[in-house]
């Protein structure tokens, strides 16, 4: 392979080749895992490419097919698990210069791909009183694309569930990495081709997502006696569907109070927290319901005037604050299946104590109320995470395993076939993001086999 082969081809482009700027952009929040850490931390591309249209993203992708250079694409760089490092080297695609809107519509919008969702939102708002169903917590700083690629659900799930939720996405606009690259208008079930596929078997350059009323949104933290009645009042919320709201978090006691340094004056010592979002119009219904389960609201702000929303305390952000804390912490993802949620939730507790402090997230999922665990972890070994791993799955709480980076590995635990026949037609030559979507190497692969991969094709003992 020959990135300079491609770069000399293609001067029109604006390429950064500075080692530090290359490696700075080749680089996500993978560190928020000791284990990817260890595994990636000297990953780096050889060049960046920041093209401004669709025209050059193709001139790039068919000059990359020609001389056989991966290429690995980027939004904002906020993903987790090091979606976005170029695992094989070659050139990392920035496709934060496609920011433009291409239209609004009442209850719909298209955008090009590295539209932040922050300017999206404010754009819907302002023309046709509308908002994204939900975003990540990153909101001020991801892109669209960045999100369908490689994120999943965020604040908004309460109501609308994730992404792979039939008609959270209406339309994708993707190219394919051929010797002469086509553009794909993937529409209907055909959208869960690309949507979180880590952008191995395509790139997306617009979005088409549908809408929810605008609301002004009120952000309520309310103190609890203990976890289980913070949570029970986060699902009676998320289930009460005449009330519009738009996040229930919940975090064990001591969470806030050592790690959530805006919230700390408001918390008393020894509360569990609940993080709500609620449209104006509804607060006063919050102290009814409050009451029923102990507890006593300690903060409200509107979101949009706050320096600091409360959205950006829960979901990844609650990791990020504690971080911020004791670099030594790190997380978990799981789930606490319905209807046992509330047994799994308090044996969980009573379990790992103070070594796993929880962080609950409710979401509505095909209709039912949910409740996916965000768990700080107090890391000591790679052995004991795993013990910790094991121990919630055996029990019944599945992870979405955060110290993993292929697509398999992380949510899915089985091969996505419709998404590897689609990378056979989109991307012949595996080189879009290559190592990520593990059944490209490993077309057999079970999640029994417990191997982690490390880089391309080579096992690594878990
Ligand atoms: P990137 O991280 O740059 O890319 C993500 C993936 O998509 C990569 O695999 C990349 O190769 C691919 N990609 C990017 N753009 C394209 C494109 N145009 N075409 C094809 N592939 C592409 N995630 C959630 O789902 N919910 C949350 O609430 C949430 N909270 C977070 C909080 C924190 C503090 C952090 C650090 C992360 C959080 N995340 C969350 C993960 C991440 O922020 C989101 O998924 C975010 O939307 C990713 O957007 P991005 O623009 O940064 O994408």
């Amino acid at each position: 392979m020959t990135v300079a082969a491609v770069i000399d081809s293609l001067p029109q482009i604006d390429w950064i080749t500075d080692p530090a700027l290359v490696r700075l952009k080749s680089r996500d929040f993978f560190w928020y895992s000791p284990v990817l850490k260890r595994q990636l931390n000297g990953v780096t591309a050889e060049a960046v490419a920041c093209p401004k249209d669709e025209a050059e993203i193709i001139a790039i992708m068919a000059a990359c097919v020609k001389h056989q250079v991966p290429l690995t694409p980027r939004g904002a760089g906020t993903g987790n698990y090091g979606q976005a490092m170029p695992l094989k080297g070659g050139i990392v695609l920035d496709l934060m210069g496609l920011d433009r809107i291409v239209w609004t519509k009442p209850g719909v919008v298209r955008a090009q791909a590295g539209v932040k969702l922050i300017d999206l939102d404010a754009h819907t708002r302002r023309e046709v009183r509308g908002e994204l169903r939900f975003h990540p917590s990153t909101k001020r700083t991801a892109s669209i694309g960045g999100f369908i690629a490689g994120g999943s659900s965020g604040i908004g799930s309460c109501t609308y569930g994730k992404l792979r939720e039939f008609g959270n996405i209406l339309g994708l606009r993707v190219i394919t990495m051929e010797a002469e690259p086509r553009v794909l208008e993937l529409r209907g079930t055909d959208i869960d081709k690309a949507n979180h596929a880590y952008g191995t078997n395509g790139i997306i350059t617009e979005v088409e997502m549908p809408l929810a009323p605008a609301w002004d949104w009120v952000d309520v933290l309310a103190g609890f006696p203990d976890t289980l009645s913070a949570a029970r009042f986060a699902e009676a919320l998320i289930a009460s569907d005449g009330i519009a709201k738009k996040m229930a978090g919940v975090v064990a006691p001591g969470v806030a109070q050592t790690y959530f340094k805006m919230l700390q004056p408001y918390v008393p010592a020894g509360a569990a927290c609940a993080l709500v979002m609620v449209a104006e119009p509804f607060l006063e219904l919050l102290k009814p319901l409050l009451d029923r389960f102990g507890g006593t609201e300690l903060y409200r702000c509107e979101t949009e005037k706050a320096e600091t929303p409360l959205y950006e305390f829960t979901w990844n952000h609650t990791t990020l604050q504690a971080l911020k804390v004791d670099r030594s912490l790190t997380y978990l993802q799981t789930l606490y299946p319905p209807p046992n949620h509330f047994a799994l939730i308090e044996k969980m507790e009573k379990t790992f104590g103070d070594e796993v402090p929880l962080h609950l997230e409710f979401v509505r999922l095909n209709g039912v109320v949910t409740c996916f665990g965000l768990q700080l972890v107090r890391y000591t070994t790679e052995e004991r995470l795993q013990q910790i791993i094991d121990i919630h799955e055996d029990a019944g709480c599945p992870v979405f395993n955060p110290h993993a980076f292929t697509l398999e590995e992380g949510g899915m635990k089985r091969i996505d076939s419709e998404q590897l026949d689609f990378k056979r037609i989109a991307d012949p030559h595996g080189l879009l993001n290559p190592g990520k979507m593990l059944a490209w190497d490993d077309p057999d692969w079970t999640p029994e086999r417990k191997r982690t991969f490390y880089l391309y094709g080579q096992a690594d003992a878990p």
